[in-house]
């Protein structure tokens, strides 16, 4: 066995459009706020975060933080189970567990941890779980370390989720769906498939990070939003790294499912505790989210304004009618273009591309937030017509004309 060359691996990535390159960001442009970005010297109003409620630069979970470290240091130095659980933990787990209507809630690291855990510890080999097939990868990767059979039915078709429920041989431990799905916006069908995981005795899993804290009456996400019970969907992912701007995410439902994830998830036993400080400042975050409703009226009223503007301006939309608006555009390079103009124009969108996204299916990804000003927005839309005609003109001009 010889060791393979790398070199060749990253060039077949660039041929292919599909090199991904970071960027730093150096600073924001106003104190307070991370609408506006430095990126080389300029400014850019980013809408490519998840920063839904413009909490990611707010000074209350800043001073939460600063506060928790100067009292106790900003690291946690062990693991939840050994000496690194502490108080604010603990109050911040409770908060969430109130927060969702749920009897407990545990805190991992990040939301990618805690699907791997709540995957692992559900499902065994020999088992079959069954996932959307646009699932965010950590589901997937949750299946892949849970050691089951993974199967994945139509993107948002309940009907095919239960027909497979239906055929498996061995039953089925657990069905997984992200609540708002995180490329696309739309909504999984969650009626049907609470439905469908309680006709065939699977547990459902929703993996709410892009819902929680923005969609529903009160903010409580995508199924408070379909009408449903904690008892019709038992297992709760929530992050707090998107709407509430800080960081780690949450597995709320039973105190028997907690108890026993403490037990056997491998992402929450074999890791050193997120520090304190984070969590002190999610509790600040929460607080915002709770007494300020505006944020979620003011995102989702700016997602509706930024609709009818790229409308009007004669962009492509999807359905979606989340904070996360998909702009298609077919090939990796077209995205690439696309996101090149419009950095020129003042605005940080960034091309999703394969593997994220299946091939072909290359896009814009737009995302608005409470923080992003009315005129940001038109003059999106606008910096958007101009990029998709221009995008448009560029195929034309390449296609082979025909004799
Ligand atoms: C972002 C995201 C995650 C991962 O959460 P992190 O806390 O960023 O690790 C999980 N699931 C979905 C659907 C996501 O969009």
């Amino acid at each position: 066995m010889q060791r393979q060359p790398l070199e060749p691996l990253l060039a077949q990535l660039e041929r292919g459009h599909l090199r991904r390159r970071r960027r730093t960001v150096e600073g924001y442009a106003s104190v307070g706020s991370h609408a506006e970005l430095i990126v080389s010297g300029l400014r850019l109003v980013d809408f490519s975060s998840n920063d839904y409620l413009g909490l990611a630069g707010h000074p209350e979970p800043a001073a939460a933080m600063a506060e928790c470290a100067a009292r106790s240091g900003a690291g946690s130095g062990a693991s939840h189970l050994i000496s690194g659980h502490g108080a604010q933990h603990a109050a911040l787990e409770e908060a969430l567990a109130a927060f969702t209507g749920r009897e407990r809630a545990l805190l991992f690291s990040t939301g990618y941890m805690a699907n791997l855990g709540v995957m692992s510890a559900l499902a065994q080999r020999g088992e079959a779980v069954l996932l959307d097939r646009l699932s965010h990868a950590s589901l997937i990767d949750g299946a892949l370390l849970s050691g089951a059979r993974f199967k994945r039915y139509a993107h948002a078709d309940a009907a095919a989720a239960r027909r497979l429920l239906g055929a498996s041989a061995r039953p089925a431990a657990v069905l997984a769906t992200d609540g708002v799905f995180s490329m696309d916006g739309d909504i999984a069908p969650l009626v049907d498939l609470a439905r469908a995981a309680r006709a065939h005795d699977a547990w459902l899993v929703v993996d709410d990070a892009h819902g929680i804290g923005v969609l529903g009456p009160t903010g409580r996400g995508a199924l408070e939003s379909a009408g449903l019970s904690a008892e019709e969907v038992p297992v709760l992912v929530g992050t707090l790294g998107k709407a509430f701007g800080s960081f780690g995410a949450f597995v709320a439902g039973s105190a028997t499912l907690i108890d026993l994830l403490v037990q056997k998830a491998r992402p929450y036993v074999y890791t050193t505790a997120l520090p304190q400080p984070v969590a002190a400042a999610t509790r600040a975050a929460l607080a915002i989210a709770e007494r300020e409703p505006w944020r979620r009226e003011r995102v989702l009223a700016l997602t509706a304004r930024f609709r009818a503007a790229a409308r009007a301006a004669g962009v492509t939309l999807s359905e979606s009618v989340t904070p996360i608006q998909p702009i298609p555009l077919g090939s990796a390079e077209a995205a690439l273009e696309a996101q090149r103009a419009l950095s020129e124009a003042g605005f940080w969108v960034v091309a999703i591309r394969p593997p994220t996204v299946p091939v072909g299916q290359a896009r814009l990804r737009v995302t608005l937030t409470a923080a992003h000003r009315e005129d940001q927005v038109d003059a999106l839309a606008e910096a958007l017509g101009r990029a998709c005609r221009e995008a448009a003109a560029r195929t034309a001009a390449e296609a082979p004309v025909r004799a």
